[in-house]
């Protein structure tokens, strides 16, 4: 069994982009800029920005937090928008969700331009990716097909259960997974609150990659021996022992899931640290004209 470990992943990964950057300014080339966009008083949100910004910079980036208070009108955060829409020094930004509740998120994504959409959510965007055109994928599912794809993982025929259908992580990961490509061209079953017998379904995968948000969901007499189990979740529990009084675990039983497969990711260490990768390797693409020129 080899435990995929997203972390160390992450870590070359941006060692490569540091590499990158450093080549672009030393050729007096545009430096990547990503801003981002943070409304409202949300702890978890401020933390996930926080890391985002802190990661351009250790790779050289430029960044940018355009922050707010949960007061903030709609149209104030249309403006910021369409403000950096039009910044013609800004390659991509991202508006961290959730926002607060008068705020209509749809409304928000869509004024993003697509060009600009680093998250991968514009309609645009998963509308290309599912045509298999040059688009800007979501950073989780991009994260995982990145791992399956520098860990040498073989997709291809293979049987992937996906568990979960959410717009950020199941479908996105379920359209690459069967997409006719390199860490694609597998048979994808996608499962979700409404599937009868979700156990016997995920007991003959090949890939299992669980996005549910139930901590330890996946026990070990629902994975075949063998399985890739990529474990998306990233769930508190009470752990009185801990010093915070929890802990995170996925939304699989490492302990008796592990010693079947032929690889897992670890909670944490797994997917997590790959998703902020992904935002920047997304803004790399945008700052070069890769995806719209
Ligand atoms: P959502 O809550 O948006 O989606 C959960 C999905 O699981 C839904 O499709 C839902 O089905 C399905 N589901 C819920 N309960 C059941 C059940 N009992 N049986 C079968 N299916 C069920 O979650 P997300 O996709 O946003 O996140 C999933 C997990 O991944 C969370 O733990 C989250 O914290 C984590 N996450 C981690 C990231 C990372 O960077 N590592 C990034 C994003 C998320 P239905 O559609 O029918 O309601």
């Amino acid at each position: 069994m080899t435990i995929i470990d997203g972390k160390q992943l992450s870590e070359q990964i941006k060692d490569e982009l540091a590499e990158e950057v450093h080549k672009i300014r030393k050729a007096g080339g545009k430096v990547p800029h990503l801003a981002a966009v943070l409304v409202g008083e949300d702890p978890a949100s401020a933390v996930y920005v926080r890391n985002k910004v802190h990661s351009c910079e250790k790779v050289g980036y430029k960044s940018t937090l355009v922050r707010r208070n949960a007061t903030a009108t709609e149209e104030e955060v249309l403006q910021i928008v369409h403000d950096l829409n039009c910044n013609d020094d800004v390659d991509g930004f991202i508006v961290q969700l959730p926002l607060p509740k008068h705020i209509n998120e749809e409304k928000i994504t869509l004024a993003i331009d697509p060009r600009k959409d680093v998250d991968g959510f514009h309609p645009v965007n998963v509308g290309r990716m599912a045509l298999g055109l040059p688009c800007y994928l979501p950073a989780t599912p991009y994260g995982i097909v990145t791992m399956l794809e520098r860990y040498g993982i073989e997709t291809s025929g293979k049987h992937a259960v996906v568990i979960g259908r959410s717009n950020i992580v199941g479908t996105p990961m379920s359209i690459l997974l069967s997409r006719k490509s390199k860490t694609g061209n597998c048979t994808v079953t996608i499962t979700h609150s409404h599937t009868k017998d979700l156990p016997g379904m995920v007991k003959t995968a090949d890939i299992i990659v669980a996005a549910i948000g139930i901590p330890e969901f996946v026990t070990g007499d629902m994975v075949k021996d063998g399985a890739v189990v990529i474990d998306v979740g990233i769930n508190r529990v009470d752990d009185s022992v801990s010093k915070q009084g929890y802990r995170l675990v996925g939304d699989v039983k490492y302990d008796e899931v592990a010693p079947k497969c032929s690889f897992i990711t670890p909670v944490p260490g797994g997917v997590g640290p790959m998703t902020v990768t992904s935002l920047l390797l997304n803004t790399l693409k945008a700052s070069k004209k890769e995806v719209y020129f």
